[in-house]
């Protein structure tokens, strides 16, 4: 059923996430929204017409290097407010994949049910107070008028160890989990969300746990269109899987650290490097570890298959910010480049549908980009 390769992935995947459980139990999955006063939203650029890159490729021509920025649960207004002025700076487009019951302040917990869970039972918090869900309502209403794409990090964040997990969800569950969402969505327009449930598209599956042909259906029955959970051995195009595009997230070396392998997302990073143990004091060295896998990905891709890279992170301040500040660092710097979009998975799928399929295949049978060893 699984290649080899997979399944050394997905026992790897076992082991972070009963630390990832812990972690988020203690509830440093969502640093704390400070209710501070929130700016206005900017002003919408750019809406006149399409991108210029979003056009069928010319005999010969490249496709862009495609950079996916994906934030998961993005209940944090300290990182909407540090992420949203500096993406609009390079122009970058991002997605976040909210948790719904973010939008369920502490007292209308019960109204919320995981699949095989009690009510008000989640492995993450809830949205604090009805003032923190507001200011939530109001950076979502931002990201979307600056064009960045929301999707889902579904709701209760039940991985392996909060029984019975996603990993054991079959179609009923995750629509029972996507019904609420939605639900929770459709509800905070009251607070003043405008959010069209109609661009939901898409989503991260908690600690990228889940068994993808019972959560497909559930999908395509809502006119979903992606995922963004699995696992590639470098970067990869994106492939249909019964009617859903999966961009995976590539495992790839670490320069940094003696080129070992791991995936790229700021837990996995930060489990390899020191077990995922808080210590601020080496910040710095982190960075600049997580840094250069991203310049050696983005370079491997660029010069090979062109594969779009997936950059997924949580909203989180882990060993003193580490890994966010190499990620903010990557897309300051990345996405100015020539030959070089910031996008979101949408705007991806939309430029992949304009392009002739054999010429997207014959990108696709290319090696996958690797960080190499010296
Ligand atoms: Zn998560």
């Amino acid at each position: 059923m699984f290649n080899r390769r997979r399944w050394e992935s997905i026992a790897f995947g076992i082991a972070l996430n009963l630390t990832f459980v812990v972690l988020v139990v203690l509830g440093t999955i969502r640093p704390e929204s400070a209710g501070r006063p929130v700016p206005a939203p900017p002003v919408p650029q750019g809406s006149s017409g399409p991108a210029p890159w979003m056009h069928k490729l010319a005999p010969g021509e490249r496709p862009p290097q495609f950079v996916l920025f994906s934030f998961d649960g993005v209940g944090s207004h300290e990182h909407w407010q540090q992420l949203l002025p500096l993406a609009q700076r390079v122009n970058a487009h991002f997605s976040g994949f909210l948790s719904g019951i973010y939008l369920l302040d502490d007292k209308r917990r019960t109204e919320y049910t995981g699949p095989g869970h009690r009510p008000g039972r989640a492995a993450i918090a809830f949205g604090g107070s009805e003032e923190d869900v507001r200011t939530l309502v109001q950076d979502l209403n931002a990201a979307v008028s600056q064009q960045h794409e929301i999707g889902t990090h579904y709701n209760g964040h039940f991985c392996q160890g909060s029984e019975p997990s996603v990993g054991r969800w079959n179609t009923a569950h995750w629509n029972a989990e996507l019904d609420q969402f939605f639900g929770f969505v459709d509800r905070a327009t009251a607070l003043g969300l405008k959010l069209d449930p109609a661009t939901i598209k898409g989503g991260r599956t908690p600690c990228l746990e889940g068994k993808f042909d019972q959560l497909w259906p559930a999908l395509t029955a809502r006119g979903m269109t992606y995922d963004s959970s699995q696992v590639s051995d470098g970067l990869a195009w994106p492939t249909l899987q019964s009617g859903v595009w999966e961009f995976a997230m590539p495992s790839v070396r670490v320069p940094g650290a003696k080129y070992k392998k791991t995936i790229m997302m700021d837990y996995n990073f930060w489990y390899m490097l020191n077990r995922a143990k808080d210590d601020p004091s080496r910040a710095g060295e982190f960075t600049e570890i997580v840094l250069g896998t991203y310049q050696g990905a983005y370079h491997a891709a660029l010069n090979g298959n062109r594969a779009p890279m997936v950059v997924g992170n949580h909203f989180n301040s882990w060993s003193g910010g580490a890994f966010m500040a190499a990620t903010e660092q990557f897309m300051g710097e990345v996405c100015p480049r020539p030959e070089t979009v910031c996008a979101t998975y949408t705007e991806v799928i939309d430029w992949m549908k304009l392009q002739d399929p054999a010429v997207l295949d014959e990108y696709r049978a290319r090696p996958h980009a690797q960080i190499a060893a010296p």
